[in-house]
């Protein structure tokens, strides 16, 4: 079978294929850094990592954005009230992403870029759009007209009638031509100026909008047409459309080829959890209960399909890491067997259809919850088979190749990170390179996210050493 993802645009499962043979150009939107990432964000976060890996095993290179908002009203209002600069206060919250992430186990996107360091980037994508007459200036801010773009809507199946109609209330705030005219670019207010959230741009000194910061930043590392553009089904309207808005009118190219939606996570009473619901709840809070981030990640990419809401109780997560321990128990039983008995020709047979299936289950749209339930069912046959000494060498291979198949995905089962003495490397190599170019600030950069993941640097006569200290927090 040939990997299908069910893409928003066309409301379809079709057939992936990316542009570039063997490439994917991926972008996800990230973090918004004001304050510690509540679980719904995480399991968005932690299906885009299913996305990578899959597309990973089935043999193509993945170059995969995953952009840091570092600036919005959220992070203005909070750095005014703590007397600080804005780049001064997300510096933990940006800390702490990375440390979920790794605790969470996400692989690494190949770039982590942030809003305010993209600054000129969008800038340029304003300003075309200004010249096209996508964009317009009004009292110092400058608005994206959605009139000038005439598919507005068609990825969320938006009624721009009703869309019209249903946001009249706010029109009397703004000086816009249409309610649902959205902000680019904010005008600076004096107190922006304080926390160093304003920068010159030729249509005035301001800040950016939200929005535009995915544009600028997706084309500055992957080009003008994405192969997948994914993230939580809250962002699909207006964040998604206005992004589809914003690129296509400036760069007169397709934006995203495949939209990937993950579902919301619902609290205990259903309802989405949020941030602003109140319904906040951080891995911090989780891990501090006595969760397991392992367990935590299983129940958030392994118990429902990424497409289903999913709840978040106790009890879910205890039976996550019941779940969890059984795959390890099973792992150590057949990897400790001494297979001393004749192959039972019937289990490998059965191993061998586990495996396809197992295979055809992700590429169905990363059926992981129905991959999981295959490897299960096959677990307490192949234990029955280890009970009666039918398990030889070739069998015990292919029992161990299922949890390898099923562990590319789930990553819970392994006790070590593999390759993390080439990917230490591989970052010191660039740190010494942003060094060269006087590039202090990314070279601090990696430096603290090596620290977050539990590695410290130490520069001495023969170049860099790292080792490993206890994680940060
Ligand atoms: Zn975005």
């Amino acid at each position: 079978m040939t990997l299908r993802l069910h893409n928003s645009l066309t409301g379809t499962k079709d057939e992936f294929q990316p542009l570039e043979n063997r490439h994917v150009r991926m972008y996800t939107c990230g973090p918004t850094v004001w304050n510690y990432a509540h679980v719904g964000n995480l399991r968005a976060f932690l299906f885009y990592d299913l996305v990578r890996r899959h597309l990973r095993v089935s043999g193509y290179r993945v170059t995969h954005v995953m952009n840091l908002t570092d600036i919005d009203d959220r992070i203005l209002d909070q750095a005014m009230h703590a007397g600080t600069t804005i780049a001064e206060f997300v510096k933990p919250y940006a800390q702490a992403f990375f440390e979920d992430m790794a605790a969470l186990r996400a692989e690494r996107a190949e770039h982590y870029p942030r809003a305010t360091e993209h600054i000129n980037e969008m800038v340029d994508m304003i300003s075309t759009l200004i010249e096209n007459e996508n964009a317009y200036i009004a009292d110092g801010d400058v608005y994206f007209r959605i009139a000038s773009f005439p598919k507005y809507g068609e990825l969320s199946h938006l009624d721009r009638a009703g869309l019209k109609a249903g946001a009249r209330v706010a029109a009397d705030k703004y000086e816009k031509e249409s309610v649902s005219d959205f902000a680019l670019w904010k005008k600076a207010q004096p107190a922006d100026e304080r926390i160093g959230a304003a920068w010159d741009a030729p249509f005035g000194r301001g800040r950016p909008g939200w929005h535009i910061e995915c544009s600028a930043m997706s084309k500055r590392y992957l080009g003008e047409t994405l192969d997948i553009h994914a993230g939580g089904v809250d962002l699909m309207f207006p964040h998604h459309e206005n992004e589809i808005a914003q690129s296509e009118a400036a760069n007169h190219a397709t934006f995203a080829r495949v939209w990937l939606h993950s579902e919301h996570l619902a609290d205990a009473t259903g309802d989405k959890m949020s941030k602003s619901a109140g319904s906040f709840t951080t891995l911090r809070h989780l891990v501090n209960a006595g969760h397991d981030p392992l367990a935590i990640r299983f129940f958030l990419i392994a118990n429902a399909h990424y497409r289903s809401r999913v709840r978040l109780s106790p009890e879910a997560l205890h039976a996550a890491a019941e779940q969890v321990r059984r795959l390890r128990e099973f792992a150590d039983r057949v990897n400790r067997t001494s297979p001393s008995g004749a192959d039972d020709g019937e289990l490998a047979r059965k191993t061998a259809d586990v495996r396809a299936a197992y295979r055809d289950a992700l590429d169905d749209d990363l059926n992981l919850p129905q991959g999981v339930g295959i490897v299960f069912e096959h677990i307490r046959e192949a234990n029955a088979a280890l009970d009666a000494g039918r398990v030889g060498p070739l069998n015990q291979a292919s029992l161990l190749a299922v949890i390898d198949d099923l562990d590319a995905h789930l990553d819970v089962v392994r006790a070590e990170e593999p390759g993390l003495a080439q990917e230490v490397e591989r970052l010191i190599a660039e740190r010494e390179g942003a060094r060269k170019t006087r590039d202090f600030a990314r070279a601090d950069r990696i430096r603290d996210e090596l620290r977050a993941r539990g590695i410290a640097l130490e520069d001495s006569k023969e170049g860099v050493r790292w080792r490993r200290i206890a994680p940060a927090g």
